[in-house]
Protein backbone atom coordinates (compact mmCIF):
# COMPACT_ATOMS: atom_id res chain seq x y z
CA UNK A 1 0.00 0.00 0.00
CA UNK A 2 2.98 1.85 1.14
CA UNK A 3 4.88 2.03 -2.25
CA UNK A 4 1.62 2.40 -4.01
CA UNK A 5 0.75 5.54 -2.04
CA UNK A 6 4.65 6.63 -3.27
CA UNK A 7 4.51 5.76 -6.14
CA UNK A 8 1.32 8.26 -6.99
CA UNK A 9 2.95 10.68 -5.16
CA UNK A 10 5.69 10.77 -7.57
CA UNK A 11 3.46 10.89 -10.02
CA UNK A 12 1.50 13.48 -9.26
CA UNK A 13 4.18 15.54 -8.34
CA UNK A 14 5.88 14.54 -12.15
CA UNK A 15 2.74 15.69 -13.68
CA UNK A 16 2.45 19.20 -11.84
CA UNK A 17 5.87 19.75 -12.38
CA UNK A 18 5.45 19.15 -16.16
CA UNK A 19 2.80 21.25 -16.26
CA UNK A 20 4.69 24.35 -14.47
CA UNK A 21 7.50 23.76 -16.49
CA UNK A 22 5.10 23.94 -19.62
CA UNK A 23 3.85 27.35 -18.13
CA UNK A 24 6.87 29.39 -18.40
CA UNK A 25 7.72 29.83 -22.27
CA UNK A 26 10.49 31.27 -23.09
CA UNK A 27 8.46 34.41 -24.88
CA UNK A 28 8.17 35.46 -21.11
CA UNK A 29 11.66 36.41 -21.14
CA UNK A 30 11.82 37.81 -24.40
CA UNK A 31 13.31 41.65 -23.20
CA UNK A 32 15.90 44.23 -25.06
CA UNK A 33 16.38 45.47 -21.46
CA UNK A 34 19.72 44.43 -19.49
CA UNK A 35 19.05 41.58 -16.45
CA UNK A 36 19.88 44.74 -13.99
CA UNK A 37 16.59 46.54 -15.43
CA UNK A 38 14.59 43.66 -15.31
CA UNK A 39 15.43 42.75 -11.80
CA UNK A 40 14.06 46.56 -10.56
CA UNK A 41 10.83 46.16 -12.86
CA UNK A 42 10.10 42.83 -11.61
CA UNK A 43 10.52 43.46 -8.45
CA UNK A 44 8.94 46.90 -8.03
CA UNK A 45 5.68 45.64 -10.01
CA UNK A 46 3.05 44.52 -7.78
CA UNK A 47 0.44 42.43 -9.42
CA UNK A 48 -1.37 42.84 -5.57
CA UNK A 49 -1.64 46.89 -6.47
CA UNK A 50 -3.25 45.99 -9.76
CA UNK A 51 -5.84 43.69 -7.94
CA UNK A 52 -6.94 46.19 -5.59
CA UNK A 53 -7.59 48.55 -8.53
CA UNK A 54 -9.68 46.05 -9.73
CA UNK A 55 -11.44 45.27 -6.73
CA UNK A 56 -12.18 49.17 -5.99
CA UNK A 57 -13.00 50.18 -9.22
CA UNK A 58 -14.76 46.75 -11.02
CA UNK A 59 -14.95 44.08 -7.72
CA UNK A 60 -18.99 43.95 -8.57
CA UNK A 61 -21.11 45.67 -10.60
CA UNK A 62 -22.61 48.67 -8.89
CA UNK A 63 -25.64 50.84 -9.30
CA UNK A 64 -24.20 54.27 -9.97
CA UNK A 65 -25.29 57.26 -7.81
CA UNK A 66 -27.01 59.67 -9.82
CA UNK A 67 -24.58 62.54 -8.92
CA UNK A 68 -21.88 60.56 -10.88
CA UNK A 69 -23.44 61.26 -14.23
CA UNK A 70 -23.55 65.11 -13.25
CA UNK A 71 -20.07 65.10 -12.16
CA UNK A 72 -17.35 62.45 -12.25
CA UNK A 73 -17.52 58.57 -12.82
CA UNK A 74 -16.24 57.12 -9.54
CA UNK A 75 -13.43 54.52 -11.77
CA UNK A 76 -12.24 58.40 -13.36
CA UNK A 77 -12.09 59.92 -9.90
CA UNK A 78 -10.14 56.86 -8.64
CA UNK A 79 -7.59 56.90 -11.10
CA UNK A 80 -7.19 60.25 -10.76
CA UNK A 81 -6.86 59.63 -7.39
CA UNK A 82 -3.96 56.86 -7.64
CA UNK A 83 -2.54 59.47 -10.14
CA UNK A 84 -2.08 62.31 -7.90
CA UNK A 85 -1.02 59.91 -4.82
CA UNK A 86 1.83 58.36 -6.82
CA UNK A 87 3.00 61.92 -8.04
CA UNK A 88 2.74 61.51 -11.62
CA UNK A 89 3.20 64.59 -13.81
CA UNK A 90 0.12 65.70 -15.95
CA UNK A 91 -2.49 63.65 -13.71
CA UNK A 92 -5.88 65.21 -15.00
CA UNK A 93 -9.11 64.18 -15.98
CA UNK A 94 -10.24 65.53 -19.88
CA UNK A 95 -13.91 65.57 -20.57
CA UNK A 96 -15.61 66.07 -23.83
CA UNK A 97 -19.24 66.06 -24.46
CA UNK A 98 -21.19 62.81 -24.00
CA UNK A 99 -24.65 62.48 -24.76
CA UNK A 100 -27.62 60.39 -22.55
CA UNK A 101 -27.48 56.74 -21.24
CA UNK A 102 -29.35 54.48 -19.64
CA UNK A 103 -29.63 54.26 -16.20
CA UNK A 104 -31.17 51.64 -13.90
CA UNK A 105 -32.78 52.80 -10.61
CA UNK A 106 -35.51 50.03 -10.15
CA UNK A 107 -35.70 46.06 -11.30
CA UNK A 108 -37.90 43.46 -9.43
CA UNK A 109 -40.00 40.30 -10.76
CA UNK A 110 -41.54 38.24 -8.09
CA UNK A 111 -43.27 34.97 -8.80
CA UNK A 112 -46.82 35.89 -6.94
CA UNK A 113 -48.47 32.45 -8.14
CA UNK A 114 -48.36 29.65 -7.45
CA UNK A 115 -45.86 30.47 -5.04
CA UNK A 116 -44.50 33.63 -3.92
CA UNK A 117 -40.61 34.08 -4.29
CA UNK A 118 -38.45 36.83 -5.63
CA UNK A 119 -37.10 36.15 -9.31
CA UNK A 120 -34.53 38.91 -9.64
CA UNK A 121 -33.58 42.19 -8.29
CA UNK A 122 -31.66 45.30 -9.77
CA UNK A 123 -30.43 45.85 -6.24
CA UNK A 124 -29.44 41.92 -5.46
CA UNK A 125 -27.34 42.37 -8.84
CA UNK A 126 -27.65 45.11 -11.83
CA UNK A 127 -26.66 42.73 -13.81
CA UNK A 128 -30.07 41.42 -13.66
CA UNK A 129 -31.87 44.10 -14.96
CA UNK A 130 -31.34 44.21 -19.04
CA UNK A 131 -29.64 47.63 -20.13
CA UNK A 132 -32.49 49.44 -21.93
CA UNK A 133 -35.32 48.49 -20.20
CA UNK A 134 -38.18 50.94 -19.87
CA UNK A 135 -40.28 51.35 -16.73
CA UNK A 136 -42.93 48.80 -16.00
CA UNK A 137 -45.71 47.68 -13.74
CA UNK A 138 -46.87 44.62 -14.51
CA UNK A 139 -48.95 41.26 -13.14
CA UNK A 140 -49.03 38.81 -16.37
CA UNK A 141 -48.24 35.08 -16.93
CA UNK A 142 -44.83 33.95 -17.98
CA UNK A 143 -44.74 32.00 -21.17
CA UNK A 144 -42.27 29.58 -22.57
CA UNK A 145 -40.96 30.55 -25.92
CA UNK A 146 -37.76 28.38 -26.52
CA UNK A 147 -35.10 29.89 -28.49
CA UNK A 148 -37.49 32.48 -29.36
CA UNK A 149 -37.18 31.98 -33.24
CA UNK A 150 -40.02 32.54 -35.50
CA UNK A 151 -40.79 28.82 -35.44
CA UNK A 152 -41.13 28.95 -31.76
CA UNK A 153 -43.33 31.69 -31.47
CA UNK A 154 -45.97 30.06 -34.28
CA UNK A 155 -49.34 29.60 -33.00
CA UNK A 156 -48.25 31.13 -29.30
CA UNK A 157 -50.29 33.79 -28.22
CA UNK A 158 -47.51 35.78 -25.96
CA UNK A 159 -49.98 39.15 -25.87
CA UNK A 160 -49.93 41.00 -22.79
CA UNK A 161 -47.61 37.90 -21.34
CA UNK A 162 -43.81 38.04 -20.52
CA UNK A 163 -42.03 35.21 -22.62
CA UNK A 164 -39.07 32.99 -20.81
CA UNK A 165 -36.46 32.51 -23.65
CA UNK A 166 -32.78 30.51 -23.70
CA UNK A 167 -32.23 32.05 -26.35
CA UNK A 168 -29.61 35.42 -26.37
CA UNK A 169 -31.59 38.74 -26.05
CA UNK A 170 -28.27 40.28 -28.07
CA UNK A 171 -24.92 38.94 -28.25
CA UNK A 172 -23.43 36.07 -27.13
CA UNK A 173 -20.97 35.00 -24.68
CA UNK A 174 -20.22 31.64 -23.69
CA UNK A 175 -21.04 30.60 -20.28
CA UNK A 176 -18.20 29.17 -17.77
CA UNK A 177 -20.31 29.01 -14.88
CA UNK A 178 -24.04 27.95 -13.74
CA UNK A 179 -24.76 31.43 -11.80
CA UNK A 180 -22.80 33.35 -14.52
CA UNK A 181 -25.14 36.30 -15.27
CA UNK A 182 -24.70 37.03 -18.95
CA UNK A 183 -24.38 40.95 -19.75
CA UNK A 184 -26.26 42.97 -22.24
CA UNK A 185 -28.77 45.51 -23.74
CA UNK A 186 -31.98 45.63 -25.71
CA UNK A 187 -33.21 48.43 -27.88
CA UNK A 188 -36.16 49.92 -27.62
CA UNK A 189 -37.50 51.53 -31.02
CA UNK A 190 -39.13 54.95 -31.34
CA UNK A 191 -40.46 56.68 -28.77
CA UNK A 192 -43.95 55.10 -28.42
CA UNK A 193 -43.96 54.70 -24.62
CA UNK A 194 -47.03 51.85 -24.98
CA UNK A 195 -44.43 49.73 -26.06
CA UNK A 196 -42.48 48.29 -22.70
CA UNK A 197 -39.69 46.52 -23.50
CA UNK A 198 -37.97 44.99 -20.55
CA UNK A 199 -35.83 42.20 -19.86
CA UNK A 200 -34.44 40.66 -16.86
CA UNK A 201 -31.67 37.70 -17.04
CA UNK A 202 -31.63 34.75 -14.87
CA UNK A 203 -28.43 33.28 -14.00
CA UNK A 204 -28.61 30.06 -16.41
CA UNK A 205 -29.08 27.29 -13.02
CA UNK A 206 -32.45 29.59 -12.26
CA UNK A 207 -33.42 29.65 -15.77
CA UNK A 208 -33.11 25.93 -15.75
CA UNK A 209 -35.43 25.21 -12.89
CA UNK A 210 -37.82 27.40 -14.29
CA UNK A 211 -38.26 26.22 -18.02
CA UNK A 212 -38.97 22.76 -16.21
CA UNK A 213 -41.47 24.27 -14.71
CA UNK A 214 -43.05 26.11 -17.85
CA UNK A 215 -42.75 22.43 -19.80
CA UNK A 216 -44.47 20.98 -17.44
CA UNK A 217 -47.58 23.13 -17.73
CA UNK A 218 -47.30 25.26 -14.95
CA UNK A 219 -49.06 28.66 -15.25
CA UNK A 220 -46.71 30.87 -13.51
CA UNK A 221 -47.75 34.39 -12.65
CA UNK A 222 -45.51 37.20 -12.08
CA UNK A 223 -44.92 40.98 -11.10
CA UNK A 224 -42.51 43.17 -12.75
CA UNK A 225 -41.77 46.56 -12.17
CA UNK A 226 -38.99 48.43 -14.01
CA UNK A 227 -37.75 52.00 -13.17
CA UNK A 228 -35.21 53.68 -15.52
CA UNK A 229 -34.03 56.92 -16.87
CA UNK A 230 -31.59 57.87 -19.51
CA UNK A 231 -29.14 60.83 -18.12
CA UNK A 232 -26.98 63.03 -19.65
CA UNK A 233 -22.94 62.55 -19.01
CA UNK A 234 -19.65 63.55 -20.42
CA UNK A 235 -16.80 61.23 -21.36
CA UNK A 236 -14.23 61.70 -19.35
CA UNK A 237 -10.57 60.40 -20.02
CA UNK A 238 -7.99 60.52 -16.91
CA UNK A 239 -4.29 61.12 -18.45
CA UNK A 240 -1.00 61.42 -17.05
CA UNK A 241 2.81 61.10 -18.48
CA UNK A 242 6.09 60.21 -18.14
CA UNK A 243 8.28 62.77 -19.66
CA UNK A 244 11.60 61.56 -21.75
CA UNK A 245 14.68 63.50 -21.99
CA UNK A 246 14.44 64.42 -25.27
CA UNK A 247 11.01 66.47 -25.95
CA UNK A 248 11.64 66.25 -29.78
CA UNK A 249 11.81 62.51 -29.75
CA UNK A 250 8.70 60.33 -30.93
CA UNK A 251 6.47 59.51 -27.74
CA UNK A 252 4.68 56.03 -26.79
CA UNK A 253 1.06 55.73 -25.23
CA UNK A 254 -0.32 53.32 -22.91
CA UNK A 255 -4.25 53.05 -23.29
CA UNK A 256 -6.95 50.89 -21.59
CA UNK A 257 -10.41 51.41 -21.76
CA UNK A 258 -11.72 52.51 -18.47
CA UNK A 259 -15.81 52.29 -19.03
CA UNK A 260 -17.67 49.67 -21.28
CA UNK A 261 -20.57 51.72 -20.96
CA UNK A 262 -21.44 52.92 -18.05
CA UNK A 263 -23.92 50.05 -16.91
CA UNK A 264 -21.20 47.66 -16.71
CA UNK A 265 -18.05 47.47 -14.56
CA UNK A 266 -16.31 44.42 -16.20
CA UNK A 267 -13.63 43.24 -13.49
CA UNK A 268 -11.93 41.53 -16.76
CA UNK A 269 -13.51 44.19 -19.41
CA UNK A 270 -11.77 46.43 -18.70
CA UNK A 271 -10.99 47.16 -15.19
CA UNK A 272 -8.22 44.79 -15.76
CA UNK A 273 -6.19 46.69 -18.63
CA UNK A 274 -7.25 50.20 -16.96
CA UNK A 275 -5.29 48.25 -13.72
CA UNK A 276 -2.39 46.73 -16.08
CA UNK A 277 -1.12 50.59 -17.56
CA UNK A 278 -1.98 52.02 -14.05
CA UNK A 279 0.59 49.77 -12.18
CA UNK A 280 2.68 49.92 -15.58
CA UNK A 281 3.04 54.36 -14.74
CA UNK A 282 3.48 53.71 -10.73
CA UNK A 283 6.07 51.13 -11.48
CA UNK A 284 8.01 53.18 -14.68
CA UNK A 285 7.39 56.60 -12.54
CA UNK A 286 8.73 55.07 -9.09
CA UNK A 287 12.18 53.24 -10.70
CA UNK A 288 13.10 56.58 -12.46
CA UNK A 289 12.63 58.99 -9.81
CA UNK A 290 14.37 56.92 -7.92
CA UNK A 291 17.11 56.68 -10.07
CA UNK A 292 16.84 52.92 -10.39
CA UNK A 293 16.17 53.19 -14.04
CA UNK A 294 17.51 55.52 -16.35
CA UNK A 295 14.77 58.00 -17.56
CA UNK A 296 13.82 56.90 -21.41
CA UNK A 297 14.20 59.19 -24.42
CA UNK A 298 10.55 59.08 -25.18
CA UNK A 299 7.70 60.65 -23.15
CA UNK A 300 5.56 57.85 -22.16
CA UNK A 301 1.71 58.55 -22.05
CA UNK A 302 -1.01 56.92 -20.40
CA UNK A 303 -4.71 56.92 -21.42
CA UNK A 304 -8.37 55.85 -19.94
CA UNK A 305 -11.65 56.54 -21.15
CA UNK A 306 -14.56 55.22 -22.33
CA UNK A 307 -14.22 52.54 -25.10
CA UNK A 308 -14.06 53.86 -28.87
CA UNK A 309 -16.08 56.86 -28.24
CA UNK A 310 -13.72 58.28 -25.35
CA UNK A 311 -10.54 57.99 -27.11
CA UNK A 312 -11.52 59.21 -30.75
CA UNK A 313 -12.41 62.99 -29.15
CA UNK A 314 -8.92 62.66 -27.19
CA UNK A 315 -7.04 61.82 -30.54
CA UNK A 316 -8.79 64.72 -32.32
CA UNK A 317 -7.88 67.43 -29.61
CA UNK A 318 -4.30 66.28 -29.46
CA UNK A 319 -3.28 65.98 -33.21
CA UNK A 320 0.04 67.70 -32.41
CA UNK A 321 0.97 64.51 -30.26
CA UNK A 322 -0.49 62.37 -32.71
CA UNK A 323 1.98 63.58 -35.40
CA UNK A 324 4.69 62.27 -32.53
CA UNK A 325 3.73 59.52 -31.90
CA UNK A 326 5.44 56.15 -32.49
CA UNK A 327 3.08 53.71 -30.86
CA UNK A 328 0.51 52.70 -28.64
CA UNK A 329 0.27 49.84 -26.78
CA UNK A 330 -3.29 49.45 -25.89
CA UNK A 331 -4.70 46.74 -23.17
CA UNK A 332 -7.57 45.35 -22.98
CA UNK A 333 -9.64 42.40 -20.67
CA UNK A 334 -5.89 41.11 -19.73
CA UNK A 335 -7.34 40.24 -16.31
CA UNK A 336 -8.65 36.43 -16.75
CA UNK A 337 -7.74 33.03 -18.82
CA UNK A 338 -6.04 34.47 -21.92
CA UNK A 339 -6.32 31.92 -23.95
CA UNK A 340 -10.37 31.24 -22.95
CA UNK A 341 -10.96 35.01 -23.95
CA UNK A 342 -8.76 34.53 -26.85
CA UNK A 343 -7.34 37.46 -25.92
CA UNK A 344 -4.28 38.24 -28.10
CA UNK A 345 -1.87 41.09 -28.39
CA UNK A 346 -2.60 42.31 -31.53
CA UNK A 347 -0.50 44.24 -33.77
CA UNK A 348 -2.54 46.67 -35.58
CA UNK A 349 0.24 48.98 -37.62
CA UNK A 350 4.18 48.71 -38.00
CA UNK A 351 5.82 51.88 -37.36
CA UNK A 352 7.84 53.89 -40.20
CA UNK A 353 6.83 54.16 -43.87
CA UNK A 354 3.24 54.05 -42.97
CA UNK A 355 3.20 49.84 -43.50
CA UNK A 356 0.80 48.68 -42.58
CA UNK A 357 0.02 44.87 -41.83
CA UNK A 358 -2.93 43.40 -43.37
CA UNK A 359 -5.16 41.08 -41.21
CA UNK A 360 -3.68 40.48 -37.58
CA UNK A 361 -0.55 39.24 -36.93
CA UNK A 362 -1.14 37.83 -33.18
CA UNK A 363 1.29 37.34 -30.45
CA UNK A 364 0.12 34.46 -27.89
CA UNK A 365 2.21 34.10 -24.83
CA UNK A 366 -0.18 32.51 -22.82
CA UNK A 367 0.85 31.38 -19.06
CA UNK A 368 -0.70 28.34 -18.22
CA UNK A 369 -0.97 26.91 -21.86
CA UNK A 370 0.83 23.82 -22.58
CA UNK A 371 1.58 24.55 -25.78
CA UNK A 372 4.85 27.19 -26.87
CA UNK A 373 3.00 30.62 -28.26
CA UNK A 374 2.89 31.26 -31.64
CA UNK A 375 2.81 34.02 -33.92
CA UNK A 376 0.41 34.03 -36.02
CA UNK A 377 -0.29 36.11 -39.56
CA UNK A 378 -3.17 35.53 -41.35
CA UNK A 379 -4.10 38.07 -44.04
CA UNK A 380 -8.33 36.76 -43.72
CA UNK A 381 -8.48 37.71 -40.15
CA UNK A 382 -9.43 34.37 -39.34
CA UNK A 383 -6.73 34.14 -36.46
CA UNK A 384 -9.04 36.85 -34.26
CA UNK A 385 -12.19 35.80 -35.14
CA UNK A 386 -14.76 35.99 -31.75
CA UNK A 387 -14.43 33.60 -29.19
CA UNK A 388 -16.37 30.47 -30.56
CA UNK A 389 -18.85 28.97 -32.06
CA UNK A 390 -20.23 27.52 -29.37
CA UNK A 391 -23.54 28.52 -28.54
CA UNK A 392 -24.01 30.41 -24.99
CA UNK A 393 -25.93 28.00 -22.70
CA UNK A 394 -28.55 30.68 -21.20
CA UNK A 395 -31.87 31.53 -19.76
CA UNK A 396 -33.43 34.56 -20.35
CA UNK A 397 -36.45 36.39 -19.44
CA UNK A 398 -37.82 39.06 -22.12
CA UNK A 399 -40.79 41.24 -21.56
CA UNK A 400 -41.34 42.99 -25.27
CA UNK A 401 -45.45 43.24 -25.63
CA UNK A 402 -47.76 46.41 -26.10
CA UNK A 403 -50.09 47.45 -23.37
CA UNK A 404 -53.39 48.66 -24.03
CA UNK A 405 -53.59 52.35 -23.51
ZN1 LIG B 1 -12.96 45.79 -23.90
Amino acid sequence: MRTRHLFLTSLVLLVVSTGMIGQYTPWMYWTLLPEEIMAEIIGETSGETAWKTIMETGGYNKDRLEDEYESTFYESQYIYEQLKKYGLPGANITRFPGGTVWDGIEGELWEVNPSRQKMASYLDNTAMLVRGSRNADVKTELIWVGQGQKKDLDGLDVKGKIVVTEGGVSQSRPAFDPLQIPWSGIRNRGNDETVSGFAFYLPFREGLFLKQRLLRGEKITVEARVRAEERPYTLQCPECFIPGTDPEAEENIFSAHLFEGYVKQGANDNKSGSAAILEIARTLHRLIESGRIPRPRRTIRFLWGPEFSGTGPWVKANRDLMDKTLCNINLDMVGEWLSLNQAHFCLMRTTGNGSIVRGPVSLTAIPGESSLPSVRTNPSSTALKPITERRIMRCSMTGGFRFPG
